[in-house]
């Protein structure tokens, strides 16, 4: 189950916070990327110790790496290579904002290895663009697409949302239309989630805004499920779609308990398969070199993680596998609480997986919580 090794790397400014979100990104700031990276730098070399391991992922997150300067991504991605050997088939992805692509970034990038690239597209509408606070517009999509395709960007994803405020199934139907149109390897669609503490939060709250109702919500879902495999996309996880062999390898890890590293600010890593390192999720503290803390997870919490984890693909967990790793059985393990869940209409069994059915992955928080209760952990 763990052959692979992941790296991850948080860089955590944007240029100005969306108003939905509710990650750990620093907004502005950005006369602070240097003093970020040396520390970032030295996180690895300290983790790493020389010891050089072979790493098959590495994934640059954020917030908006794109706003790194041309040097800051060399330095960053020569000091990966210094820490670890990258295989040769390495995916090395990178997360971007449309607005803040330029060239010679770009040109950086797959000149230093950067070999799949991820912009956050959410939706082409300016209307919905202005009230999820991103700044960008369909043209300038259209124009980093084509010139990440100059410098060389064989890989592309494009995330999209859906349940935005006052979206209407025609303006996601155009979004999904507008990237299909695009011919990118790879589509991320999330439904909004509206995260106490944001501004959206306190607009839908006061009635600003309204969110679509469930049923339009599902029908958006439905839509990108019947148009993205009509277009030759395969769904591989609840959000996810790829041309065949496209998948992000880097997340099919995580959702396998594959072992990662993982650096910067409020990054985790799964370091054994019992040990899961968490950085602060303070920037002030990060910079102050507040170590990270070290977690031990109990075997129930490892087996709890491999199915919620694994219940997100479409192919869902093997029994397998789940059985070589732990030494018992899905059935012995959540016995009971399955039952409940295939009774229900939300998990399905075969000889050899279980998986989330089109009403579970709807309703997966439910599934999760029918499994998490504790009696079902023998
Ligand atoms: S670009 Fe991403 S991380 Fe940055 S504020 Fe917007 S949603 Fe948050």
């Amino acid at each position: 189950m763990n052959q692979n090794l992941g790296v991850y790397i948080h860089i955590p400014f944007c240029a100005r916070k969306c108003h939905y979100c509710d990650f750990p990104s620093r907004e502005r700031k950005l006369s602070l990327r240097d003093e970020y990276l040396d520390r970032l730098i030295q996180e690895m070399r300290g983790f790493t110790r020389g010891k050089k391991e072979e790493a098959n992922t590495v994934f640059i997150g954020g917030g908006t790496p794109s706003l790194l300067k041309d040097e800051q991504l060399r330095r960053l991605m020569r000091s990966v290579k210094d820490n670890y050997f990258l295989s040769d088939d390495c995916e090395i992805s990178m997360e971007s904002n449309p607005e803040s692509l330029r060239e010679s970034f770009l040109d950086t990038a797959i000149a230093s290895g950067v070999n799949r690239l991820s912009m956050g597209v959410q939706a082409t509408q300016p209307r919905l663009l202005s009230i999820l606070g991103r700044r960008h517009t369909k043209e300038q999509v259209q124009a980093v697409v084509a010139m990440s395709r100059k410098a060389g960007f064989q890989n592309i994803n494009l995330d999209l949302m859906f349940g935005l405020p006052t979206q209407t199934l025609q303006d996601f139907e155009n979004t999904l239309n507008f990237a299909l149109s695009l011919e990118v390897e790879h589509l991320s669609v999330y439904g909004l989630i509206v995260e106490e503490g944001t501004p959206m939060f306190a607009w839908v709250e006061e009635g600003t805004y309204f969110l679509p109702s469930q049923e339009e919500e599902r029908a958006m879902y439905d839509l990108a499920l019947k148009k993205l495999s009509q277009n030759g996309y395969r769904q591989y996880e609840i959000s996810n779609f790829s041309k065949p062999g496209k998948e992000c390898r880097h997340n099919l890890g995580t959702w396998t308990r594959q072992m990662y590293h993982g650096y910067g600010v409020g990054a985790a890593g799964l370091i054994a398969k019992d040990i899961r390192r968490q950085n602060v999720l303070s920037f002030d503290d990060y910079l102050l070199g507040k170590e990270a803390e070290i977690q031990t997870l109990s075997q129930k919490e490892q087996m709890f993680e491999s199915l919620m984890l694994g219940l997100r693909m479409t192919k869902g967990v093997s029994k397998q596998v789940f059985k070589e790793y732990y030494g018992k059985s899905l059935k012995e393990v959540f016995e009971q609480r399955f039952d409940a869940s295939i009774n229900k209409g939300l998990v399905k069994e075969t000889n050899t997986h279980v998986f989330l059915t089109r009403r579970g992955m709807d309703l997966m928080n439910q599934v999760l919580l029918d499994l998490m209760d504790d009696d079902c952990l023998k």
